[in-house]
Parts: structure tokens; sequence; C-alpha cells
């Protein structure tokens, strides 16, 4: 494997990140992540930032209770907490400084059509097979209309000059991934996840991304849009994922798995904070400061946190 870049000091120290959806009390697997996001970014003389990534899927208060429940764990993060859903002018402006170099195609294809397309030679399952890439001006005046019948918008797509990029993941080692024509801004308007992810990391001086490893595949994806854009490629650090006995990724429906449902349960957080402990062999973690001190880099859990919960 490839030097941990992501815990090696940095000579202008940056900042780490965690980004949760606010579509709910945050799990055991999503809590983990978020200490080892504080851990690697303060080990590192890194700030530590926090973004609540509220383009959809939000629900009323989600967001300040997963504040509430990460300060309880002890992480502390600096500056103000970012919405993602009031970035919106800058989102646009990435889009625009992509269009004016003639990088972005319109596209109008329906999700069925993509999956039921023949993908292009080599592409991996579920590229995008480039159908609207490359079309006349009579097909997109077509295409059009047919939006406007659908009363939709076109999605906007990056025009990819790869099909594959290379990052660094502290767990998965050097990653190459593959690139197709990712959507920018979506069909019902809202800018894609992959665009305000690059964005918002760069705007915020992030140049260590933690998160769960669901995403890891991702990461080729928006490593090269931050290059296109002109913006520092971050070094990655993608969690394994959290699941339950049967093997799936955990989720509310497998009972007791968020911080107040083991409250409720009569654990303290200090109980759940050791239970995360355990789960990353750093035995005896009461708060998330003993992580601060405890964790060792060269001894990283691979496997994903098979969740056993006494219910
Ligand atoms: N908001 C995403 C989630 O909660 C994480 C995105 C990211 O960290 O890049 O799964």
């Amino acid at each position: 494997m490839d030097a941990p870049a992501a815990t090696t000091p940095s000579s202008t120290p940056g900042a780490g990140r965690y980004a949760p959806s606010p579509s709910g009390d945050l799990h055991l697997g999503n809590l983990r992540t978020a200490i080892l996001a504080w851990t690697l970014a303060r080990r590192t003389g890194r700030a530590f930032h926090l973004r609540i990534e509220d383009l959809d899927r939000v629900q009323e208060d989600s967001a300040a209770r997963q504040l509430e429940d990460l300060a309880a764990l002890g992480l502390d993060w600096d500056g103000e907490v970012v919405r993602q859903s009031e970035r919106g002018s800058a989102h646009d402006a990435a889009i625009t400084h992509l269009v004016e170099r003639d990088l972005v195609f319109e596209c109008y294809c329906t999700r069925r059509e993509i999956q039921d397309a023949p993908s292009a030679p080599h592409a991996p399952p579920g590229a995008y097979p480039g159908t609207c890439r490359e079309l006349s001006p009579a097909a997109r005046e077509a295409g059009r209309a047919r939006m406007r019948e659908l009363r939709r918008e076109p999605a906007l797509r990056l025009r990819a000059g790869t099909r594959d990029w290379t990052v660094q993941d502290l767990w998965a080692g050097t990653v190459t991934g593959s690139v197709d024509d990712l959507v920018l801004r979506r069909g019902d308007g809202v800018v894609a996840y992959n665009l305000a992810v690059v964005v918002d990391d760069a705007a915020a001086g992030v140049d260590q991304v933690t998160r769960a490893d669901d995403l890891l595949s991702s990461a080729p994806r928006q490593a090269y849009l931050a290059q296109l854009l002109g913006l520092e490629e971050p070094t990655y650090a993608h969690v394994p994922l959290a699941v339950n006995t049967d093997g799936a990724r955990l989720a509310k429906r497998d009972g007791a798995v968020t911080l107040r449902d083991r409250l409720e349960r009569g654990e303290s957080t200090a109980d759940v904070v050791g239970r995360i402990g355990d789960s990353l062999g750093l035995p005896g973690c009461r708060t998330a400061a003993d992580f601060l001190e405890r964790w060792d880099p060269s001894a990283l859990v691979h496997e994903p946190w098979v969740v056993e919960l006494p219910s």
C-alpha cells in the first residue's frame, strides 16, 4: 500500500471535514466516520469543518440533531457550519466556468434510457453511454422540445476528457477508477452531488476527505473534476462501512442504531464511543479525545464493521 498521505502532516495544514446529509439521526457507522474524520484532521494539524449536505433528502430538525450528537461525542469544528443549499452561486459559477470551456453538454436522456442503452466498450456498468455528447443542432432541438413536454430541464453533463483518474486513499491506497460524463446539474435543476462536493470542499480549504467507503468509486471522478476546475485534489480516507449481521449496510431499520437510541437503552455516550473504538482496534476510548491520543495509522481495520447490538 502507498504511504498514508492522509496522516502525513502537511507543510501547509489544510482541513478535513465531515459532511452528513440531514436525512435522519446519525447511526453508529456515521458516528464512527465522523470521529475518524475529526481524528485524522486534528492529528495532522488540520482544521476541521462540518458541512450539511442539504440539497435533497432533508428531514426537519435533522441537521440540528446531528450537530448535537457530534458535539456530545466530543467533536469540535472550526468556523460556521456550511449549508450546501446556500452555496448555489458558487456551484453556478463552477458550471459556468466549465461551460465557457465547452466542457458541458445538455443531456435529454431519462434514467431508464441510460440504463437500457448498450454501454460503450470498456465502460463500467452504469456508466453514461455518451448518448447526447455529440448531437447535431437538430437533434438538440428535438431533445429540448421533448424536455418541454416532460416539463423538465435537460441535465447538464461534463464532457469528460479521460476514462479514469487516480487518487490516493488512506485505506485503499492508490485507486484508479472510472470517470464518465458525470451529471453537473440534474434535470430537476438541482446541482449534482459530485459538483457540489468538489466546489464546497475546495472553498473551505479541505484537502483531506474522510467519508464512508461506499463513496470510494466517486473519488476519481471528483478529483478529476477538481483538477478541471483548477482546484487542489484532496487526499481521501474512505472508512469501511458499518453493516448489520446480514452484511447489509447499517440502517435505521436495524434497530437501536443511533446515539439517542443507545442512550434510551441505558448506555452512556462514553459506552457508544467505546463501542466505536473497539470496532477500530482501539479499546478503552471514552471520548473523541481518546481517539486523538491512541489513533495508530499503521493499524487500520480494513473489514466492514459488523454491528451487533443488544436490543
Ligand atoms: N453527504 C454524504 C453522506 O452523508 C457524504 C458525502 C461526502 O462526504 O462526500 O453520505
